[in-house]
C-alpha cells in the first residue's frame, strides 16, 4: 500500500534540446512476473491510465539480461495488431527501466480459468480465434512468441484478446532459420525444443496453442504432472489423454490431437486452424459479455 501514489517522473528531451518532466502516479498493483513488477500508472496531465512493467536496473547488472530486455523491446514495439497488447513506449530513471503498454483491466486468461474451472466450447472458440488472428500477425512478420499460455493472455476492458509478454519472443532473420535456445514454460514447451537436435521455430507456438486449448476446455494441462522431469517425459512421448469426466466436442478433440503431434511438420498451419471445423461448425460471437468473467456464457 506504501507504494500508492508515488510519483514517477520521465525526463523528456525535446528535438531543440529542452527537457520537459512527464508525471506519473504509480497505482494499483497488477501482477509481477520474472523480473517485473507492474502497475498502474496514472499521468497526472492526461489522467491516461497505462499498465507500467518496472523492471530494477540492479537486477539488470548481466549483458546478458540486459540484451533480453533490449531485445524484447525492439520486438515488441515493432508489433502492431489488435490482440496484441500495445506497447506505448520506455523510459528509464536512475534505479529503474519502464515498460509502458496498453492497460488490460480483465486479468489473463490464467485468472479467468481459475475463477470459473474451465471454459465452454464457445468461448474457446471466441478467444482463441483472436489467439490466432495475433499469432498469424507475428508469424507474418518472422517473430516466434515461444511463451503462450494462459497467464501470457489478457483481456482488455472490452473483453478482447491482447497477447502479452514477448519476453521470450525471437525475430527470425531469414526464413527457414532455426533456433536453438531451449526456453518456455514446462507445461506448454514444445518436443522439439526439448529434444534440442534440429532447432525450432513457429511450430512451437501451434504446439503451445494445443496446450492452451486443452487447458481452455479441461481446466488442467494435457502433460501436467509433480515434477518438471516427468512432464518433459510426458511431453517426449506424446502422453495425455481427454478425461472422460468432461464433456468436449468431437471437433475440439480433432483439432487438438493434430496440433499435439511430436513431428513439428505434421502440425497444422495457423491458416489449418482458423479454417477446421471447431472454427467453422458455428457463428463465433466476436466479443462476450463480461458477465462470463465469473459465469459461463447463457446458452439462450
Ligand atoms: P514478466 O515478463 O516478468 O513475466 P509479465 O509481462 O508476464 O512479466 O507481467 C507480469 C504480470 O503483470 C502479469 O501476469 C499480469 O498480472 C500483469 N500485467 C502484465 N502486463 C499487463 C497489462 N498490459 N495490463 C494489465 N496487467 C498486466
Amino acid at each position: 500500500m506504501s507504494a500508492d501514489g508515488q510519483i514517477i517522473e520521465e525526463k523528456i528531451t525535446k528535438v531543440n534540446g529542452e527537457t520537459a518532466v512527464k508525471r506519473y502516479s504509480k497505482g494499483r498493483f497488477l501482477g509481477k512476473g520474472g523480473f517485473a513488477k507492474v502497475y498502474e500508472f496514472v499521468c497526472i496531465d492526461t489522467k491516461q491510465i497505462t499498465a507500467g512493467k518496472i523492471l530494477e536496473k540492479a537486477a539488470l547488472t548481466k549483458a546478458r539480461a540486459r540484451q533480453k530486455l533490449m531485445s524484447e523491446i525492439k520486438i515488441h514495439r515493432s508489433l502492431h495488431h489488435t490482440n496484441i497488447v500495445r506497447f506505448e513506449h520506455f523510459f528509464e530513471d536512475d534505479n529503474n527501466v519502464y515498460i509502458m503498454l496498453e492497460l488490460c483491466t480483465n486479468q489473463s486468461l490464467n485468472d479467468l480459468v481459475r475463477r470459473r474451472k474451465r471454459l465452454v466450447e464457445l468461448e474457446v472458440q471466441c478467444y482463441l480465434m483472436q489467439v490466432l488472428s495475433a499469432l498469424k500477425y507475428m508469424h507474418s512478420h518472422r517473430v516466434i512468441h515461444r511463451d503462450i499460455k494462459l497467464g501470457n493472455i489478457f483481456l482488455s476492458e472490452k473483453m478482447e484478446i491482447k497477447m502479452g509478454d514477448l519476453g521470450l519472443a525471437a525475430k527470425l532473420e531469414f526464413e527457414g532459420e532455426r533456433k536453438r535456445t531451449i526456453c518456455g514454460t514446462p507445461n506448454y514447451i514444445a518436443p522439439e525444443i526439448l529434444e534440442g537436435r534440429t532447432g525450432h521455430s513457429y511450430e512451437v507456438d501451434v504446439w503451445s496453442f494445443g496446450v492452451l486449448m486443452y487447458t481452455m476446455l479441461i481446466g488442467k494441462p494435457p502433460f501436467e504432472t509433480n515434477d518438471v522431469k516427468t512432464t518433459y517425459k510426458r511431453i517426449k512421448m506424446n502422453a495425455y489423454t481427454f478425461p472422460e469426466s468432461v464433456n468436449i466436442s468431437d471437433e475440439a478433440k480433432d483439432l487438438i490431437s493434430r496440433i499435439l503431434v511430436t513431428d513439428p511438420a505434421e502440425r497444422p498451419t495457423i491458416d489449418d486452424m482458423m479454417t477446421h471445423l471447431f472454427f467453422t461448425k458455428n457463428i463465433i460471437p466476436k466479443l462476450l459479455p463480461t458477465s462470463t468473467l465469473a459465469v459461463p456464457p447463457s446458452s439462450s
